[in-house]
């Protein structure tokens, strides 16, 4: 069976770990390499491949060091085709990768966050890097509006028992902004408290599912009333198609100050 485990690194990054009984993992996103280098210690595994959504230093930063301390070959996949002195074996829309545990992951090319953003996905596990949060989505660097938007749907419309594990712990801070832009959403409060006391205790709110972030994301949430009505509020107009509304949220969002985000 395959296993997904969170490698906590850097200030709120999770470097996931896809492993199966034979020893071998496969890490994404390494920010940091010390993290990765003390879970393979730890766990008697060895690296057996690494990929890379994003050129983001807080997703690639670990992978040299991380080569050098280990001293053995790794494939290293990712849409670009170095990281610093390490070649990278590009992945493009539509690719296919066969990990070495069984698992084959599909390349989704998702820009907007950056302009080479991908995702990994197969077998109902998604690896959305900093496009999709729980309850939020990636902020807009390099692309264009409607590019976000387009990706953000495209990964909202995968199978609902889709698990989707994102690159950094937001959750709490997304739900507050959610909870502003949906008061009366049952299960936006009912996830708050559960994603509270989890982070009280200091484990990952994720992964999440994308059945369940399609009843409490807002950035997947555009067409409905309660989400619009609350854009146009704030926008001071009427906002007519769903882009519009997705557009005014993502501003919104970023200088939305949570009120209370309770991370110990
Ligand atoms: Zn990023």
């Amino acid at each position: 069976m395959i296993t997904v485990t969170a490698i906590p690194a850097l200030q709120d990054n999770y470097i996931w770990a896809i492993a199966q009984e034979t020893g071998g993992i496969v890490v994404v996103d390494p920010g940091a390499a010390e993290p990765v280098i003390r879970y393979l210690v730890a766990t008697h595994c060895h690296l057996e491949a690494i990929l890379l959504t994003h050129h983001h230093p807080d997703h690639t930063g670990g992978v040299e060091p991380l080569l050098g301390y280990l001293n053995a070959p790794v494939s290293v996949y990712g849409p670009f085709d170095r990281v610093g002195r390490i070649s990278v074996v590009r992945v493009h829309e539509g690719d296919q990768i066969a990990l070495p545990m069984g698992l084959t992951l599909s390349v989704l090319a998702i820009p907007g966050h950056t302009a080479d953003h991908v995702a990994y996905e197969g077998d109902r596990i998604l690896f959305p890097g900093d496009t999709l949060f729980s309850a939020g989505c990636g902020r807009l660097f390099e692309g264009r509006m409607e590019e976000l938007y387009d990706s953000v749907q495209r990964l909202g419309r995968l199978d609902p028992e889709t698990r989707a594990y994102p690159a950094h712990e937001y959750t709490l801070a997304n739900l507050a902004f959610a909870a502003t832009l949906e008061p009366d959403n049952r299960l936006i409060a009912q996830y708050r408290g559960q994603a509270r006391k989890q982070r009280m205790q200091n484990r990952a709110t994720l992964p999440t599912t994308i059945g369940l972030e399609r009843n409490i994301n807002p950035f997947l949430r555009t067409e409905i009333e309660s989400v619009r009505t609350s854009a146009e509020r704030h926008a001071g107009r009427a906002l007519r198609q769903s882009i519009e509304t997705f557009r005014e949220i993502r501003l919104w969002k970023d200088h939305f100050i949570a009120r209370e985000d309770a991370v110990p």
